[in-house]
């Protein structure tokens, strides 16, 4: 039916590989391209054997002429962009060139800054409407299912929903006394930050840390959780008419948590480069070189996930609260497709906001966060591609 050009060959392109190849009706065809080459002729060898044709092909997807000669090459229905933050706008700009389809699943951050915002790709709806073609923006987990959940509270269970607290619960245990889930860089960017949320019409902006809570997840029992900024705040604060407040919280340990803040300490996560020895280097780069790949925690995490949001607004003149999650395993996953949990929370919604595009039932031509789509084919999707989801009608709030 179908073809994807998968850019990037880490963890979440793993996964989202993978579940394409299992899914040969919608995909008879992949191309997965990287910076790395020999990255993706690994993937491809354990994927071969199956009914869709793969093929790989090198790529710096920082340059839009590169992009550009490798799309007329494979010529596809979308380019999942599976790479890092920092390549949204180029592959953003190649695909507009060559009028296709486009996914992602985090949006720009300047390589510079330790700030993602969604203006830049916002600011190019225009031209993908113009174009005839669509961006789907955050189709991995958060952001991503968090957005077809509140769509899908809000179409089924709410006239109007005023509060969303997304909660993520990692309990997986990999052994090492620090690691990240995904790729270093991007994670440690992301918790070093300022936290912020969204109450009545502004941010409110919090220290790295400063609130905490405890919470007892489904299927995995209380755990510490921290609020942070999220890229589908700003979103979703835009695209649910009537929200007042929209949280997000994530949990740590506390070996994470001392680590980090030693690490932070010493200066060691910082992205401002200094001179080493006659050469330039960013402390935060050198420190993932020296973290463990989290490709590598794959075969030792043990534990589940457990990823949601809990809604509180109206119905029919009533105040209703709604949760709606999903639990993971992370030993099921490796199993499965030889990834831990956190790259195949990500991987299979990438692959099926592709499936959506590619089959035409998401086709709102534009820049499109995933709530702004009919929740239902991708709700239904979640179930049989291995993220089936629970709801709770009387979940216990966060205070
Ligand atoms: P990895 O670091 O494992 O993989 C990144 C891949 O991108 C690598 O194959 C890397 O190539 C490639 N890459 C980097 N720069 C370039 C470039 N200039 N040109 C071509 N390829 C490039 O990351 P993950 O798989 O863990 O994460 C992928 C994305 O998913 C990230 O953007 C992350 O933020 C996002 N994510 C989203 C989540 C969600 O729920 N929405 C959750 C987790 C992650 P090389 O091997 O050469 O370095």
């Amino acid at each position: 039916m179908g073809k994807a050009l998968i850019i990037g060959a880490g963890g979440v392109a793993s996964v989202a590989a993978h579940k394409c190849v299992q899914n040969s009706e919608v995909f008879e065809e992949i191309c997965i391209a990287s910076r790395t080459k020999s990255k993706c002729d690994a993937l491809k060898a354990k994927l071969d054997g199956g009914k869709t044709k793969v093929t790989t092909a090198q790529v710096d997807a920082n340059h839009v002429d590169e992009l550009v000669a490798l799309i007329e090459k494979v010529k596809p229905d979308v380019v999942m962009n599976l790479a890092l933050p920092y390549q949204d706008l180029t592959i953003m700009e190649a695909c507009l060139q060559t009028k296709t389809n486009y996914l992602d699943t985090a949006n720009y951050e300047p390589k510079d800054t330790a700030k993602f915002e969604y203006k830049w790709q916002w600011a190019y709806r225009e031209r993908f409407e113009e174009a005839g073609i669509t961006a789907l923006l955050g189709s991995g987990f958060d952001p991503g299912v968090t957005g077809v959940f509140s769509a899908y509270a809000l179409k089924h269970h709410f006239d109007e929903i005023n509060y969303i607290d997304i909660l993520d619960c990692n309990a997986g245990d990999h052994g090492y006394p620090f690691a990240t889930n995904f790729n270093p860089e991007i994670n440690i960017r992301e918790v070093s930050a300022n936290g912020s949320y969204w109450e009545n019409g502004k941010w409110v902006e919090t220290k790295p840390m400063e609130i905490k809570r405890v919470y007892d997840f489904p299927e995995i029992g209380e755990r510490d959780m921290y609020l942070l900024h999220h890229e589908e705040l700003e979103s979703l604060a835009v695209n649910i008419p009537g929200i007042k407040r929209i949280r997000f919280f994530m949990t740590f340990g506390e070996s994470y948590l001392t680590h980090l803040k030693c690490l932070e300490n010493v200066g060691m996560t910082s992205i401002e480069p200094i001179e080493f020895e006659g050469k330039q280097i960013v402390p935060l780069q050198f420190l993932k070189a020296v973290l463990p790949d989290p490709a590598s925690l794959g075969p030792r995490t043990k534990g589940k996930t457990n990823i949601g949001c809990i809604f509180h607004g109206k119905k029919d003149g009533k105040d209703k609260t709604y949760y709606l999650y999903n639990v993971c395993d992370h030993e099921a996953c490796y199993k499965e497709v030889g990834s831990q949990a956190v790259s195949y929370t990500t991987g299979v919604p990438a692959m099926i906001g592709a499936m959506m595009l590619i089959q035409g039932k998401w086709d709102r031509k534009g820049v499109y966060n995933v709530e702004e789509f009919d929740p239902d084919p991708f709700m239904e999707a979640l179930n049989k591609w291995g993220l089936p989801w629970k709801e709770s009608f009387n979940p216990e709030l966060v205070d």
